[in-house]
């Protein structure tokens, strides 16, 4: 949304930078030689892929996706989504010349929690975010980088709310450092 471009989704962003990473210093691989790379690595996501990034992650060959929250609880949130899943999507990618492996519902308890808030005006964001207000530029009410002030603060509600905001804050940086512990040690031995 910050940068207007729709195709710029967690997940194609995430293979973007894998691909910029693949072809630069230390590793220099050629275009083939990289693409050839994403066989040996997983994907890890917080939540289940829209079928863009599906698409994606197919065309890219990663050997394993493996995703918390499912499609089906994010359209349960009040999220805008595709409603293909990631299963049914791949059952029409059998002509590519690789497969990947779908790990559903990982750390789902740990999860589910980081989706809930977006769109309730109710829910207190995770440290380091703050609600939009009317006046910022993304004009909703969604979770977005920055500090609360005082008067959000004393605005929000639930104690149960916060505890579970900042556990799953915790949740989705455990799993990004995931998707490098396991991305870093397979590039190395390119
Ligand atoms: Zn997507």
């Amino acid at each position: 949304m910050r940068f207007g471009n729709p195709t710029l989704h967690g997940e194609t962003a995430a293979i973007n930078n894998c691909s910029e990473i693949l072809t630069s210093e230390p590793y220099n691989l050629k275009g083939p030689e990289a693409l050839k790379a994403f066989q040996d690595l997983s994907l890890y996501t917080t939540a289940e892929a829209c079928p863009m990034c599906a698409t994606a992650m197919r065309w890219a060959g990663f050997k394993d996706y493996v995703y918390g929250t499912s499609g089906k609880t994010l359209t349960s949130q009040g999220w805008p989504q595709l409603t293909l899943s990631s299963s049914e999507l791949f059952e029409h990618t059998s002509s590519l010349p690789t497969e990947t492996r779908i790990v559903p519902d990982i750390l789902a308890a740990e999860t589910d929690p980081l989706f809930r808030w977006q769109y309730d005006n109710s829910g207190r964001c995770p440290p380091g975010c703050r609600r939009a207000r009317a006046d910022d530029a993304e004009g909703s009410r969604t979770c977005i980088p920055g500090e609360e002030s005082e008067e959000d603060l004393a605005a929000e509600v639930a104690g149960d709310v916060v505890k579970g905001a900042a556990k799953g804050a915790s949740g989705i940086w455990s799993l990004l450092s995931v998707f490098f512990k396991v991305a870093a040690p397979v590039a190395d031995e390119l």
